[in-house]
């Protein structure tokens, strides 16, 4: 994903004028009435993420992506009730056609009431953000792996506790396909996100609805803030809000912040346009980088150096208790 220049300038102008913009609180909710939910187990969900690290970057069209396809279409499908392999040749920023697919994981598929979660599983095929190596692929422990990890132990827990409403998981391929910042090719629009703007043009069924949906990149990082990002903001805040008072009932006030933050270029947004189904973006914002993205983003630093287990429990137990309390009708 890529940040929106023009909205991040309006963004700053706006927080620089606020003397102390990390207190900004609009809106905050300490306790509520809490459904009865799974643990996440932050331990199977950093198993998860080693074994999508264990594969090598998981760029499209190398054999590491398709070992990794196979693997995910193997664990997806064991535990949720109904497994579709979206299938699509998608165009990159510089010709490449990329053999993309998005995989699919639904629990109840008749019920009416929905949430749809999502992460992108592919990795970065540059490091265009490092100072070395910049034509490498990067192996993207946080940014890809850390959002499937967790709604890999979603899916577990939701198969030994069934909710009785529709939960759908999409892991979306070509996200980070994105034309790279030493490319001297003009300018492509709508480069990254391949795989969400397939599918939200081309539901895997037909007329899909869902209530809301989450999506996840970047849910890792250790002491990560996961901030209201203005694209979430424009599209879905009732959800926003939604969820981060559960992070505050449960106690994840560090993690989850009511500031905020320029609106930026995720899956999120075409399922946003495209579908109109009101989708949040869970993802980090860190302060003390020119782009806005977490110290290892687009970089060879983002291993295992950028994970912290207890980040993956905040978002993970957060996203597992949204489920339930919306089961509960609470
Ligand atoms: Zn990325």
């Amino acid at each position: 994903m890529k940040n929106i220049v023009f909205v991040s300038l309006i963004a700053l102008v706006f927080l620089a004028c606020k003397p102390n913009n990390q207190t900004i609180e609009i809106e905050k909710v300490e306790s509520m009435q809490l459904a009865e939910a799974p643990i996440f187990n932050e331990d199977s969900a950093f198993a998860q993420l080693e074994k999508q690290l264990s594969f090598g970057p998981r760029v499209p069209n190398t054999a590491a992506h398709q070992e990794a396809a196979n693997y995910l279409q193997k664990i997806l499908g064991h535990y949720a009730d109904t497994l579709i392999v979206q299938k699509a040749e998608l165009k990159a920023y510089d010709g490449t056609i990329l053999k993309a697919s998005n995989i699919i994981g639904s629990f109840n598929l008749t019920a009416q009431k929905r949430i749809l979660l999502a992460a992108h599983w592919d990795t970065r095929p540059f490091a265009d953000q490092d100072e070395e190596g910049l034509t490498d692929p990067i192996l993207g422990a946080n940014d890809g792996a850390s959002g499937v990890a967790v709604l890999l132990e979603i899916a577990r827990q939701l198969q030994l506790t069934p909710p009785e409403i529709g939960i759908d998981i999409i892991l979306f391929d070509a996200e980070d396909y994105g034309q790279p910042a030493f490319s001297e090719d003009p300018f492509v629009r709508d480069s990254y996100c391949l795989g969400s703007q397939y599918w939200s043009k081309n539901p895997h069924i037909p007329n899909y609805q869902a209530d809301f949906g989450i999506l996840l990149d970047m849910v890792g990082a250790p002491n990560a803030l996961f901030t209201h990002e203005g694209t979430s903001v424009n599209y879905a805040n009732e959800y926003l809000h939604k969820v981060w008072s559960i992070a505050h009932a449960l106690g994840y006030n560090s993690y989850f912040s009511y500031l905020q933050t320029n609106a930026i270029t995720d899956d999120h947004l075409y399922v946003n346009a495209i579908t109109g189904i009101p989708m949040i973006d869970i993802i980090q914002h860190d302060a003390s980088t020119n782009s806005g993205f977490g110290w290892y983003w687009h970089t060879h630093d983002d291993n295992l150096d950028a994970i912290d287990k207890r980040t993956l429990k905040a978002v993970g137990q957060t996203v597992l208790q949204t489920i339930y309390q919306e089961n509960q009708g609470l």
